[in-house]
């Protein structure tokens, strides 16, 4: 079927190697989604049901969707990605559809992994108020509840949430069984700037002065989807003045404009 909001991938091409300063949350993704695809003999022998869903929380563009997609590359699995948002978009009675639609992909296409991002946008502690807005995203969630309750993990099939707002969830999907392990992928700190940074201008045609440690000096508080945006734009800058090699002065530029700070004279003053 083609759901609107919905991506589908087979294998995607991220390797575990492509995610920096991540290494704890990598290894718990390995142990709760990756192992029980990989070897659900392992859970049997020992009599225990393997995590069912994991949630993933923290601030936008910090990997959560990197992961995912790592670990379907990992398994072989096809990656499957929905946006929460989208579910309840469209008419009356269309989200618990969707919803209904992506389950049965994915075990059409299994293994495979789901990735529900936003999930907060269906999943928010239950409002006083209800309009039938409300009352949609409402049935949307039973429906996610229940494809949840129903589905046995039987090890083909992964899911994986995502949310920057795990404090307004309904604590219905925590519940064990459901969404019951957690892991924060938080903003990087200096380490794991430079390890993203390091991943991103690892293709890029560099002058020798260019710094990877001063540049995660300067970028404290910065995601790495905006490292791999400063990246992007420090390479603009050489290519519109025609040069050939990325230098100092282009980073500079770069975290400037996505930090939209001064760096420059800080920079002059060491
Ligand atoms: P959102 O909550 O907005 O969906 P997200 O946490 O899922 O964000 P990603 O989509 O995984 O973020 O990251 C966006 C892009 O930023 C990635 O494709 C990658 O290029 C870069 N990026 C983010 N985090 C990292 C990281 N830890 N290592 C390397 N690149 C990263």
């Amino acid at each position: 079927p083609t759901v609107s909001g919905m991506e589908i991938e087979e294998k995607p091409a991220v390797s575990y190697d492509t995610i920096g300063g991540l290494e704890d949350q990598i290894m718990e993704v390995k142990e709760t989604v990756e192992l029980p695809l990989k070897k659900p003999e392992l859970f049997k022998q020992i009599g225990i049901e393997p995590p069912k869903g994991v949630l993933l929380y923290g601030p936008p563009g910090t990997g959560k969707t990197l992961l995912a997609k790592a670990v379907a590359n990992e398994t072989n699995a096809t990656f499957i990605k929905i946006v929460a948002s989208e579910f309840v978009k469209k008419y009356i009675g269309e989200g618990a559809r969707l919803v209904r639609e992506v389950f049965e992909l994915a075990k059409e296409k299994a293994p495979s992994i789901i990735f529900i991002d936003e999930i907060d946008a269906v999943a928010a502690k239950r409002l006083k108020s209800s309009t039938s807005g409300d009352r949609e995203v409402q049935r949307t969630l039973m429906q996610l509840l229940a494809e949840l309750d129903g589905f046995e993990s039987r090890g083909d099939i992964g899911i994986v949430a995502a949310t920057n707002r795990p404090d307004i969830l309904d604590p219905a999907l925590l519940r064990p069984g459901r969404f019951d392990r957690f892991i924060e992928v938080p903003i990087p700190n200096e380490e794991g700037r430079k390890e993203i940074l390091k991943i991103h201008t690892s293709k890029m045609s560099l002058s020798e002065e260019a710094d990877i440690d001063l540049l995660s000096n300067l970028t404290e508080g910065v995601s790495g989807a905006d490292l791999k945006a400063i990246c992007t734009e420090a390479g603009m800058f050489a290519i519109r003045e025609e040069r050939n090699q990325v230098t100092v002065a282009d980073f500079m530029d770069a975290v400037d404009k996505i930090m939209g700070v001064e760096h420059d004279e800080e920079y002059k003053k060491e």
